[in-house]
């Protein structure tokens, strides 16, 4: 486990930036925090990492949003409506060669893989967050390793 704190929603996007240098095909990113933690920012960032110039918004009214103008096709998912009885058939974007990012990842916890890396977003001020990343399997814990190393991360 790792924590970092930001100051800006320009941080938390840098942040996460960064952290898309380190990505590759079948990677799989939950992220939790209250509405207006900053999921969606931190989405964006990791887009703009990715290289993707379509503009990333929340996808709250079509669970799934595809992006495929990057170094990596990019899969947004919001489940916030979603149960963890449905089949929306999202284990399928694991298989693909591209990354998911999953908010509101809680409500669906049959349908999560192994491995993923558990990123919280906390409020800790008007403008501060904590972000916390949590592994369970080898690939989440290398990207948190070269994320924890990189010391642009955190400017
Ligand atoms: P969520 O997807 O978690 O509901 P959003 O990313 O849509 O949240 O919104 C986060 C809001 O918090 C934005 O309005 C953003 O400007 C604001 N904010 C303030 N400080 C930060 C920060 N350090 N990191 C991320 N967002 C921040
Ligand atoms: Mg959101």
């Amino acid at each position: 486990m790792h924590q970092w704190t930001t100051s800006s929603p320009e941080e938390t996007m840098h942040f996460s930036e960064r952290m898309a240098a380190y990505l590759q095909p079948g990677d799989v990113l939950t992220l939790s925090g209250d509405l207006g933690a900053g999921k969606t920012i931190f989405t964006k960032g990791l887009a703009k990492g990715l290289g993707i110039h379509e503009m990333v918004n929340s996808p709250t009214f079509t669970i799934v949003k595809e992006y495929h103008s990057g170094r990596l096709p990019l899969y947004h998912m919001d489940v916030y409506r979603i149960s963890d009885e449905e089949d929306i058939g999202i284990d399928d974007y694991f298989e693909q060669d591209g990354v998911t990012v999953i908010e509101w990842a809680e409500n669906i916890p049959s349908w999560l893989p192994d491995d993923v890396l558990s990123v919280v977003i906390e409020r800790a001020g008007e403008h501060e967050r904590t972000i916390t990343c949590k592994t369970s399997g080898d690939r989440s814990e290398r990207i948190n390793e070269e994320i924890s190393n990189d010391e642009r991360a955190s400017d």
